[in-house]
């Protein structure tokens, strides 16, 4: 086992030598953290919101009380945590602190989550691609066999998107043994799987990412709201980066009330558990369906007969799936998001 101080230098030794050296900008809010006393710092309207409630004032920007209840629901510690506008906001971060533009590569499996190459692509990031096997498994030896010291970024996404199946762990856990650079692993879909959150790999693993969201299981999609769990110094390149007011004041409050309420997402998700369910015994009874495959996610990717003819004939019913039929090892298939059971029907 590597000293935290190893661990720090292998780590400082992927940064992006410019971010090491810069300092970040630092904000009235960071340079004062109390809250009380009469603030002018930050050149508010000291008057109010034009408005009902009370906006006039920056939020937290390391969104202390979010982070709290995260640390105490996760197991982990407040410094293992980045918050970011989505966990989009986390990908791009992630390139922009570790990614020499038109040096460094990052590694993906394809079919998998579309942001990973657009954010190589808006950060001129070279990407390789090792794709699932056809059942949509990791192959830890060909991808291990493509690792060289330029790989600073590994995307694993489990459960998978858009083939909703989770990866094997003892693969990931191969690759991230072997990775000289970071391995992120998409947990997005992790609520609703069987399968149990690596979050306590973070421990024994410098070099690991894990990334959730609150866009799925806790219905917050619009808030804009995602997790990075890694490594204390990983968090530290983050916060240095990130715009300093990254999560507003409201999504920081209602991430904070959602947290309060874990019974409701469980019984949220057991609920779309039920649809997905469903879904998987009534599909198949369907003309045309040929495969739906396994899916610890909240959708389901179905191969059918003439899937894009079925897509278009259910847009014009104002149905809206999603259309991977032209994506790599997804030939013919429509990936459907569990809905509400009249929905599903
Ligand atoms: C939906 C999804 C996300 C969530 O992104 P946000 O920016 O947090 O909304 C992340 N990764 C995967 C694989 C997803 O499917």
């Amino acid at each position: 086992m590597n000293t935290d101080v190893q661990n720090v230098a292998r780590l400082s030794s992927l940064v992006r030598p410019h971010i090491l050296k810069m300092s970040p900008y630092k904000s009235a809010r960071s340079e004062y953290t109390g809250t009380k006393g009469i603030f002018l710092d930050a050149n508010e309207n000291s008057f109010g919101s034009v408005i009902d409630g009370s906006f006039n004032r920056y939020p937290d920007p390391l969104q202390l009380e979010v982070k709290k209840r995260l640390a105490h629901l996760k197991g982990v510690e407040v410094e293992q945590i980045f918050l970011g506008n989505g966990s989009d906001e986390a990908i791009d971060l992630l390139f922009r602190g570790f990614c020499e533009p038109a040096r460094d590569v990052i590694l993906t499996c394809p079919p998998t989550y579309g942001m990973y190459k657009v954010s190589a692509d808006l950060n001129q990031i070279f990407i390789w691609e090792e794709p699932l096997s056809a059942d949509f498994q990791l192959d830890a030896d060909r991808v291990i066999a493509r690792l060289t010291d330029q790989v600073k970024l590994i995307f694993i996404c489990s459960p998978n998107n858009p083939s909703g199946n989770s990866l094997d762990p003892i693969a990931i856990e191969t690759i991230i043994k072997a990775a000289p650079g970071l391995v992120v692993i998409d947990e997005a879909y992790i609520d609703f799987a069987p399968e149990k959150t690596k979050l306590s790999w973070l421990k024994q693993y410098p070099n690991l990412v894990v990334l959730q969201t609150f866009s799925k299981a806790w219905g917050l999609a619009n808030l804009r709201l995602g997790a990075a769990y890694a490594h204390p110094f990983v968090i530290e390149i983050l916060n240095k980066i990130k715009p300093p007011y990254n999560v507003n004041g409201l999504t920081q409050q209602m991430a904070c009330e959602a947290l309060d309420q874990v019974e409701k997402q469980e019984q949220m998700v057991a609920q779309m558990l039920e649809g997905r369910r469903w879904l998987e015994q009534a599909l198949p009874e369907l003309e045309g369906i040929q495969e739906v495959f396994p899916s610890d996610a909240n959708f389901l990717l179905v191969r059918m007969k003439a899937a894009e003819r079925v897509y278009g004939l259910l847009l014009a019913e104002e149905i809206i799936l999603r259309n991977r039929s032209q994506v790599q090892l997804c030939e013919d298939c429509l990936r459907i998001t569990v809905g509400r059971p009249e929905e599903n029907h």
